[in-house]
């Protein structure tokens, strides 16, 4: 894809430091990290949403950076790490080519997830969990 920088990296045409490349996924460092060693992986085929990317590749991005979190573990001896992935820009997906985020974490390093906690009312887990549930049974678009 024209003017995508992740296609550009992918090509070569902008250098990254790769830690991973196979048929299906290219793997490389954040270049803004939350902390250092933040690596994503992405597709080699272009696709905004991770929706339209095909299972083979979905799972070999999942699989390889679960990898890339046991080696942030082992060299960088980070005590922990996430799998982030934003789908889009209301997510916070700022590069429009679907990409997984691994951040190695230490205990301590200063960086918190704004997780809140709301809570449900009477009978609304039910209508939301049946009407997602009809949903997905009809493969969701
Ligand atoms: P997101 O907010 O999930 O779309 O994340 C996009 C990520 O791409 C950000 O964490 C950026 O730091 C990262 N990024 C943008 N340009 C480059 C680049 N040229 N090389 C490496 N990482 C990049
Ligand atoms: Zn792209």
């Amino acid at each position: 894809m024209e003017n995508c920088i992740f296609c550009k990296i992918i090509a070569g045409e902008i250098p990254s430091a790769k830690v991973y490349e196979d048929e299906l996924v290219y793997a490389f460092l954040d270049i803004s990290p939350i902390n250092k060693g933040h690596v994503l992986v992405i597709p080699k085929e272009h696709h905004e949403s991770v929706a339209a990317v095909d299972e083979a590749t979905v799972g070999r991005m999942m699989k390889i950076g679960s990898r890339i979190g046991i080696a942030l573990k082992r060299e960088l001896e980070a005590d922990a790490y996430n799998l982030h992935l934003a789908d889009g820009t209301a997510a916070g997906q700022v590069v429009m080519h679907a990409h997984l985020h691994i951040v190695p974490r230490w205990i301590e390093d200063g960086f918190h997830w704004n997780w809140r906690q709301l809570s449900y009312a009477d009978g609304e887990m039910a209508e939301i969990s049946e009407k997602l549930a009809q949903r997905i049974a009809k493969k969701a678009e």
